[in-house]
């Protein structure tokens, strides 16, 4: 899930009584973007990696000889829009032999069981996201006891660990733990060859602390500050070239891709953005802590 959009901002200007309700209603149901089921055109990233994803949801294609990867499910809705990405592109949905997420949360695997039906792929998921994949969301830390937020729990086929490798046809991704907003919460690397000169693709799962997340004091997931302190020291270690993330918001997608249609050779070639968008997000992390330990002192 990614960070609060205009909506909850627009509260703030609302009336106290109002405001009340509405803060009743935020807890019993998280609402889904309308941007994470608009189309948007798949296009080519750089060389057999492809955006395939909508508008508010990233996808990524990687195509080989031996059949292609596809990172991420999104929700039910959504699988009929990536397939029709992919089928634009000129590939086949059912040549899709490998599934991964960037973590477990319902806009980012709520649609694995579906893709799996479909084309029988290989469904591999980072070990401390497995429980809440297999338990359709139930498992969850913060979102479990949320109706809204399950979906069909999905067998996962391999269980990966940090610095794992998942090769296809030639094609290599390393899976990164990158924990705190999920447990498992993994971000995916590979590399990508153009004009003879290899760039590093670096596919960001998610750095972001959402509204409500406890960091202090959380009973089902104690270790949650350390292990959001962990990612960043990972972000920070990972040499970016392509930066890329689970949503297309993380790294300004729509107005990169209106880059690319107006001829720019490379706009998602970006290493100032990445370290620019970890080091905002690392910043946006310290705050919510020292908010959150300061409320603790009596
Ligand atoms: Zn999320």
């Amino acid at each position: 899930m990614k960070q609060p959009d205009e909506r909850y901002r627009a509260m703030n200007v609302l009336s106290g009584a109002l405001l009340a309700v509405m803060a009743f209603t935020a807890n019993a149901a998280v609402p889904n973007d309308p941007n994470w089921t608009e189309p948007f055109p798949p296009f080519q990233i750089s060389g057999n990696l492809y955006y395939v994803g909508s508008k508010g949801l990233a996808n990524y294609l990687i195509t080989t000889p031996q059949g292609h990867i596809l990172i991420n499910s999104d929700l039910e809705a959504n699988v009929p829009l990536i397939r029709a990405s992919v089928e634009k592109l000129g590939f086949r949905f059912g040549d899709i032999r490998i599934l991964l997420i960037s973590h477990a949360h319902w806009d980012h695997d709520a649609g694995s069981a579906m893709i799996k039906q479909i084309t029988g792929a290989k469904y591999m998921v980072m070990d401390a996201d497995v429980p809440v994949v297999e338990s359709g969301g139930k498992t969850d830390f913060q979102y479990g006891s949320m109706p809204t937020t399950l979906y069909p729990p999905t067998k996962v086929d391999r269980v990966l660990h940090d610095g794992d490798k998942v090769q296809l046809g030639g094609a290599v991704l390393v899976a990164h733990l990158t924990p705190g907003h999920t447990k498992g919460c993994t971000t995916w690397t590979m590399k990508v060859r153009e004009g003879g000169k290899a760039y590093n693709v670096v596919i960001v799962g998610s750095p972001n602390v959402n509204d409500g997340y406890k960091l202090v004091g959380n009973t089902l997931y104690p270790g949650i500050a350390e292990d959001y302190e962990r990612t960043f020291r990972v972000l920070k270690s990972l040499p970016a070239d392509y930066f890329l993330g689970a949503h297309g918001s993380y790294f300004d997608m729509e107005a990169k891709y209106a880059r690319l249609k107006e001829g720019a050779p490379s706009p998602f070639i970006d290493p100032d953005g990445y370290k620019q968008y970890v080091a905002q997000r690392e910043q946006a992390f310290r705050t919510e802590l020292a908010k959150q330990r300061a409320a603790l002192v009596p």
